[in-house]
């Protein structure tokens, strides 16, 4: 049941949507800066307008809510569903993924790309990092735009010269969408050096899944275990080749791609060196609590990376290694896994760590930018509200993605 308080401030909250302006209790431009009480408007396109504390006379009218920037997705694979049935062991996964999605249409890769989005919505999230192995995300954000980066993966490590470079230009995403475009050549296992070159010569915005298991490792350093026997069995391992001997940072490195605008995804098996060349290259991390807790992973000390400077955020992953998709939930998890973090790293993971990691101008408020920002009840002090934010105690009021509000408390 809602309460009457509550009730009459969803109608309250509805008014100020409709006049495009909103005075709060809080308004946080970002996990450290909060305008008390604060103010924000935005214009008929969804921009800010203006954004500042609110001055006496407007501070009557604030309502008991904080507002906070939308949440950044910064890893997903929209139109991968989950398993038929689930696979916790990484190679056999890897191939149940491979295998789900051999026959499935267009118009069902579409249709699943769509529900994520709204789903991800409703979690909060307003801009994603989505890894499009198909070229079908473009055409579900023609109906939801979603803010974020749209990497169109690139795989083969068999593609030398050429084809490399033939396959990079054919999947260059679109830059005329809600999204940013990017490119993201999957794996160090699954990318030749080729195409890893090709791709960071056609983009900066690169999303590469780096030192994810140890059998990854293995195969760079070696050439032999797991990885090695799947490119054989794919066809794909060319005749000449040579393991690099090297870990995968360091092969990334050495291949010109860690770099500002790379985002490595996972880490979970980093080298000794490895997270201060990440620092010193101006690199990100993206960490994915539901996949930690799917595949039973230790988490990764997260808390030295930032300590170092790195932004790390968090990503969703797929529903092939995830229970649902909401950033509420992976930032109440991140909690649990990492609780010698304090709320506000913990909040600037789902939000301006996962700007940095997009590289592009989301997960904060400022005026000019698209007003995508999240509505909640203000719970006594700030560091009390963001605490129940964080933890994922308190309801979302609404989700104002581009000016437009997509969920309220009225229709609950
Ligand atoms: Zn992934």
């Amino acid at each position: 049941m809602m309460s009457g308080a509550r009730g009459n401030s969803a109608r309250v909250l509805s008014r100020s949507f409709s006049s495009h302006r909103l005075v709060a209790k809080y308004v946080a431009l970002d996990a450290s800066r909060i305008l008390v009480p604060g103010l924000i408007e935005w214009d008929a396109n969804g921009r800010i307008v203006a954004l500042r504390r609110a001055r006496s006379a407007q501070a009557r009218e604030a309502l008991d809510v904080a507002v906070l920037p939308g949440l950044v997705n910064a890893h997903a694979h929209l139109q991968i569903d989950a398993l038929p049935a689930a696979e916790r062991r990484f190679l056999p996964w890897v191939g149940a993924v491979m295998k789900a999605r051999e026959g499935v249409t267009t118009a069902a890769h579409r249709r699943q790309a769509k529900q994520s989005m709204r789903e991800l919505l409703q979690s909060g999230t307003t801009a994603i990092g989505e890894i499009d192995s198909t070229g079908n995300t473009t055409a579900a954000l023609r109906t939801l735009p979603m803010a974020g980066r749209c990497y169109r993966e690139v795989t083969g490590f068999h593609l030398m010269q050429r084809e490399a470079r033939h396959l990079v230009r054919e999947r260059m995403p679109d830059a005329t969408t809600s999204m940013l475009p990017g490119l993201s050549p999957h794996a160090p296992y699954s990318v030749s050096p080729d195409l890893m070159r090709a791709a960071a010569a056609a983009t900066r915005n690169l999303a590469i899944h780096c030192a994810e298991v140890p059998e990854e490792q293995q195969f760079l350093r070696q050439g032999t275990g797991a990885f090695a026997n799947l490119l054989h069995r794919l066809g794909r391992m060319p005749k000449d080749f040579v393991a690099p001997g090297c870990g995968a940072v360091r092969w990334l490195e050495r291949l010109g791609v860690l770099r500002v605008g790379t985002q490595l995804v996972h880490c979970q098996e980093l080298e000794r060196g490895d997270a201060g060349r990440i620092a010193a290259a101006g690199a990100t991390i993206a960490v994915c609590p539901g996949t930690i807790d799917y595949f039973g992973r230790t988490p990764p000390p997260v808390a030295q990376w930032l300590r170092r400077g790195i932004p790390v955020a968090l990503g969703t992953d797929s529903r092939a290694s995830n229970r649902g998709l909401s950033m509420r939930q992976e930032l109440a998890r991140a909690a649990e896994l990492w609780p010698e973090l304090r709320l506000e790293e913990l909040f600037a993971m789902a939000t301006v760590c996962g700007g940095k990691a997009l590289n592009g101008p989301f997960g904060s408020l400022r005026r000019g930018r698209r007003a995508d920002f999240v509505v909640v009840p203000a719970s006594g002090s700030w560091s009390e509200t963001l605490a129940g934010f964080v933890r994922d105690e308190t309801p979302l009021m609404a989700v104002v993605l581009a000016g437009v509000a997509h969920r309220q408390a009225a229709r609950r």
